[in-house]
């Protein structure tokens, strides 16, 4: 036993030795290989031997448990956000009230990373507990999520007891790569490394937070006692030696002009930095004439953070494209010499409508000044005029789609041009990503792209056409492989037991909203009295107004619609409501009245779309395992929940057996 303890310690040691090299000094001494070599040996030794298993193994970096919500946890001491200042004349401020209080003093510059600030509770010299800043008195605890970060030490180099507090943020590389893998999934990107960060680290499951590649810069301690340090600067050099990872670029300046300086070079050269920063934090250095000026009651007065400009740019409007939306409203966007503004490269943004671009008389060759509003959304802000090619001609928006050729028209008293031919190619497409979108069927999988690829194939014309789909029509189709399609024709499988309101909202009928959709799903249960019911009917109903119930009655009388409708139920596509009480559900015998519990994370579908099945076979589908739980339905990774199935004796089924299931009684 005593061997077994000794290689831990041994193999404790070496990782986090490696780890410190590679991510807090940028210089590993060994190969990644050699690092995982040793990882494997000691998973393999805690699997077989739990007991040798602690908090501060770095076993800990691949991710636990994931976590039902985040606890929230006081401060040791509160966490004061910084005073601001936005130019010159209020830096000058600071400086000038600083001299009147306690004479000349030095100044510490340090860069303001843009990402979520963070507090580390160190005990005996391990890592116990990490928190956000909340509201400053108050964080949440995700301890499990920062353990991920290989750039924080489990374990230091002195057994101290204190709180470190720095900014845990994203690596630009990290995010290009995250937002990449987004959009190849079809998954919406980030709009920042700051939400990517915040966003990774407040979600529930450390394995993904693991893989999401943050890092950490530390930059203060909440309690001096333990430390040598009379300054600011020697504090964060102390922080070096102790083993965190401090930012380099920090410096010591004599003076307020030395300040200013600082804060000249980084304007210019942050787009260098491999992360995003958002100011300049300046700090009296001397901690003794920090406790002399004190704080105020939000912050303290010998620190204020200086914030960059909202970041406009210059760059070229090198065409206006138009696309069409699913009611055939016509929105331009502009397409520009990609610019990197606010942390990422925007290449379009939105031009809304055609008075937008009359009134700043925005023309195709221009240099266009671009900002970002609220930080994420790229807007065209004006052209720049003295800058005009002599060629460039005000913008006139087409008369006619430039999808189908039929003319545009406006509406009165709406701004937005329209294409009204109900055979109009982009707006079916539009249609049919409506149809499968969250809010209506949910069909998982089947993004825009796709949906583009089918239309443009001759796979689908009409919503009806996606229950016909087959594994023929989708394995030739680019970059479909047979689990893509396996899991997509599961995912329309499923999709076809939705209650009638997703089905009547995605059908597209115009005013008609999703919240609409479910009174009137309510209200007539079916479809069939759906299609014979009458506008003075609708109209007496609460929430339906006169617009919207022309709109449902016209479309419902439509004898193509009746024909869609037909073909859909072909397909037996659920057309009832199902906000009804369990004993009214037919269902099937093997899960009718069932007590059923899922957990672990399941691949082919999500946990939604499986307690919704589940609900429409008549089970009641429940968080936690009991005596009285039925069956237990097992994703990958199942933890507490499965222990405590086999201790009851619990059926547990794995994904597949379920999938199988559902197969066997959907036919
Ligand atoms: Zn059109």
């Amino acid at each position: 036993m005593e061997n077994i303890q000794q290689r831990v310690n041994e193999l404790h040691d070496l990782l986090n030795q490696y780890s410190y090299e590679y991510y807090v000094q940028d210089n590993p001494s060994v190969p990644d290989s050699e690092y995982d070599k040793l990882l494997r040996e000691l998973i393999d030794i805690e699997e077989a031997h739990p007991e040798y298993k602690t908090a501060d193994s770095p076993t800990v970096r691949v991710g636990g448990e994931a976590q039902s919500s985040f606890e929230k946890v006081d401060h040791d001491t509160p966490m004061l956000s910084l005073g601001n200042a936005f130019n010159e004349e209020e830096l000058r401020r600071f400086d000038a009230r600083i001299r009147e209080q306690i004479g000349q003093v030095e100044y510490m510059c340090e860069l303001k990373i843009d990402g979520l600030a963070v507090s580390l509770k160190y005990v005996d010299g391990r890592f116990v507990q990490g928190l956000t800043r909340g509201n400053g008195t108050t964080g949440e605890d995700i301890t499990e999520n920062l353990r991920t970060i290989h750039a924080i030490p489990l374990k230091i180099k002195e057994p101290l007891n204190f709180e470190v507090r720095g900014e845990a943020y994203m690596p630009r590389s990290s995010f290009m790569a995250l937002n990449e893998e987004k959009e190849k999934n079809e998954e919406q990107p980030f709009a920042n490394p700051r939400n990517a960060a915040a966003g990774s680290l407040r979600q529930l499951d450390p394995k993904l937070a693991a893989k999401r590649k943050l890092s950490v810069f530390l930059y203060s301690v909440n309690d001096f006692t333990d430390f040598e340090a009379t300054t600011q600067s020697g504090a964060l050099d102390e922080l070096d030696r102790l083993g965190f990872k401090t930012n380099h670029e920090r410096e010591r300046v004599a003076d307020i002009e030395g300040v200013l300086e600082y804060i000249k070079k980084w304007t210019e050269q942050r787009e260098n930095l491999p992360y995003d920063i958002d100011g300049i934090v300046i700090k009296v250095n001397d901690l003794e004439q920090q406790d002399e000026m004190g704080y105020t009651q939000k912050s303290p007065r010998w620190a204020i953070a200086y914030k960059f400009p909202a970041e406009e740019v210059i760059t070229k409007l090198q065409d206006i494209e138009l696309s069409i939306g699913r009611t055939g409203v016509v929105t331009p966007t502009a397409i520009l010499d990609p610019v990197r503004v606010a942390g990422t490269t925007v290449s379009r943004a939105s031009l809304h409508n055609e008075d937008l671009i009359k009134e700043r008389d925005i023309r195709i060759g221009d240099s266009v000044v671009v900002k970002k509003a609220g930080d994420i959304i790229p807007e065209v802000v004006r052209s720049v005029i003295d800058r005009r090619p002599e060629d460039a001609v005000p913008y006139h928006m087409p008369t006619h789609c430039p999808s189908c050729g039929h003319e545009l028209v406006r509406i009165e008293g709406e701004v937005a041009l329209r294409c009204i031919n109900p055979q109009c190619q982009a707006q079916l497409v539009e249609g049919l990503i409506h149809f499968v979108s969250r809010q209506a069927m949910n069909i998982d999988g089947l993004g825009t792209k796709i949906i583009q690829q089918l239309y443009h194939n001759h796979l689908i014309k009409d919503v009806a056409d996606i229950f016909y789909l087959t594994k023929d029509d989708l394995l030739p189709l680019e970059r479909m492989g047979a689990k893509k399609v396996d899991n997509l024709l599961n995912a329309i499988e499923m999709s076809k037991s939705n209650s009638l309101e997703h089905l009547l909202f995605g059908l597209g009928i115009r005013h008609l909203g999703a919240k609409a959709s479910q009174v009137l799903a309510e209200k007539y249960e079916t479809m069939d009295r759906l299609l014979e019911v009458t506008e003075e009917e609708l109209v007496s109903i609460h929430d339906i107004g006169d617009k919207l119930a022309q709109s449902v009655v016209t479309y419902l009388e439509n004898e193509d619609i009746k024909e869609l409708i037909e073909k859909l139920k072909h397909k037996n596509v659920n057309m009832k409501y199902k906000g009804v009480k369990s004993s009214e559900i037919e269902g099937h015998p093997d899960f009718k009245d069932k007590t059923i519990v899922l957990t672990g994370k399941l691949q082919q579908m999500t946990r939604k779309e499986a307690t919704a099945w589940l609900e429409m076979q008549g089970a009641k589908v429940t968080s936690s395992v009991t005596k009285s739980t039925d069956i237990v339905i097992a994703g990958e990774d199942a933890g507490s929940k499965l222990t405590k199935a086999e201790k009851f004796g619990t059926t547990v089924w794995t994904e597949d057996q379920f999938v199988a299931k559902q197969n066997e009684i959907s036919g």
